[in-house]
């Protein structure tokens, strides 16, 4: 496996990559040589996205070796994510929205066709674009992609097959291994020009060939302009729910998600008498995206099963309202601690638990780490606004991680 599936692991991949974290990485970083060729990022994206690692440590570590200034640019990227995921986490209607728009999309596929031809070539990666057609091959295959060659299968998506996005996002939900609702729902709308008024990403025949090392021709014509996407209308921000505190004299269980697998790293209040995961991770992801997700959820299990000296347990895979209450009630718990879950599946199914275990008088702590506390505030505008705010995301104390 090309990814870290545990905590271990992707801590090693760290310290083996940060040493070219600087100048190396601001050089080639766009350049791609394929699932095969040698990677010039460091492929943490999905232990990130599961938080097997988590941004602050990539970040502090990425400093560390190369100073403030040679590590900038990667840090700048790390932090595009915890920009996406603040930023949709104050939208929470964009998220409804995509999620309506491809069910919709989905439903007038079937009735009129009037995609269907081009969406099927699309999907079996046979359109004739070989750039294209490998990308689908390999996102099938391996679960990523390179961010150079999402933004260019993105766009040759949108303007040369004249496919909608909210279908491509969706194509690329299921399989990556990173899938974000934030970063995955908002590059694609940035590369309509939905993010950035007016601004669009045309993918350059010429660039594809130049950064894939001439893997790829690119002879098939792609589109030569890319106009923007009709304008939706983004709502005003709202601001990210208080911090939580847990009651360190609570009957405490915890309770892992696929949202963030290293629990044992938050700062926990008292004894916890209970431990338990649950293996959803909503949608319908492709099995190699179910089983890597699996597999990360199963480390950060153990890891705080060992921290806690307990007997993991694992909660139905839904982890309806009832295999909670019961597994609160078998343990006499008052309290329950989870680790806050950005806009997603995980959390809209803690939103509904939330208000059915307080009438248990049983009370769900979300804990926010501190790097997203301080950082979702202020993910209201664009990005480089939102920039100034690193340095003090840098800045927090070391086992501020929680
Ligand atoms: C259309 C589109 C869809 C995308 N969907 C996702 C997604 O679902 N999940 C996801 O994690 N990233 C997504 N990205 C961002 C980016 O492509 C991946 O994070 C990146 O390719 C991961 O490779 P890496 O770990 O080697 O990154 P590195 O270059 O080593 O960067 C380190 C980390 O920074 C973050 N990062 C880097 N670039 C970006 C970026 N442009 N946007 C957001 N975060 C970034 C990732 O967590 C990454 O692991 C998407 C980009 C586009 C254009």
């Amino acid at each position: 496996m090309r990814f870290p599936l545990t905590r271990d692991d992707a801590l090693t991949r760290l310290y083996d990559f940060v040493p070219l974290a600087g100048r190396a990485y601001a050089a080639r970083r766009n350049h791609d040589g394929g699932p095969e060729g040698k990677a010039t990022t460091s492929l943490l994206s999905p232990a990130i996205r599961r938080r097997l690692v988590s941004e602050a440590e990539v970040a502090a570590a990425a400093v560390a070796a190369q100073g403030y200034t040679g590590a900038e640019k990667f840090v700048q990227e790390v932090c595009w994510r915890t920009y996406w995921v603040g930023w949709l986490q104050q939208r929470p209607e964009i998220w409804m929205r995509w999620q309506a728009d491809v069910m919709r999309m989905e439903a007038m596929l079937a009735e009129d066709g009037k995609w269907q031809r081009r969406y099927e070539l699309a999907l079996a990666g046979t359109t004739g674009i070989d750039c294209f057609d490998a990308w689908v091959h390999e996102l099938i295959k391996t679960g990523w992609l390179h961010n150079h060659v999402r933004m260019s299968f993105a766009s040759i998506w949108c303007f040369t097959l004249r496919l909608p996005w909210q279908l491509g996002a969706a194509f690329f939900y299921k399989h990556l291994l990173d899938a974000c609702p934030a970063s995955n729902t908002l590059g694609w709308r940035w590369v309509v020009g939905l993010q950035t008024a007016g601004k669009t990403y045309l993918a350059r025949a010429d660039l594809i060939r130049d950064l894939s090392g001439g893997r790829f021709m690119v002879d098939a014509p792609l589109a030569r302009e890319a106009a923007p996407w009709p304008a939706d209308i983004i709502p005003p921000p709202i601001p990210p729910a208080p911090v939580m505190r847990a009651d360190p004299t609570a009957r405490t269980g915890l309770f892992v998600t696929t949202e963030d697998t290293s629990l044992e790293t938050l700062a926990l209040p008292g004894a916890i008498v209970a431990l338990a995961a649950t293996p959803d991770i909503g949608g319908t992801p492709a099995p190699l995206k179910h089983q890597v997700a699996m597999a990360m959820l199963a480390d950060g299990l153990d890891r705080a099963a060992t921290r806690l000296g307990l007997e993991p347990e694992r909660v139905d895979a839904t982890f309806g309202v009832d295999a909670m209450r019961d597994w609160a009630a078998r343990h006499r718990l008052t309290q329950i601690i989870t680790a806050d879950a950005p806009i997603g599946p995980v959390k809209d199914r803690l939103d509904v638990l939330a208000p059915a275990l307080a009438a248990d008088g049983v009370q769900l702590v979300r804990l926010r780490r501190a790097w997203d506390d301080l950082a979702w505030p202020r993910a209201t505008k664009g990005f480089f606004p939102f920039k100034a705010a690193i340095p003090q995301l840098l800045a927090l104390p070391k086992n501020a991680l929680a």
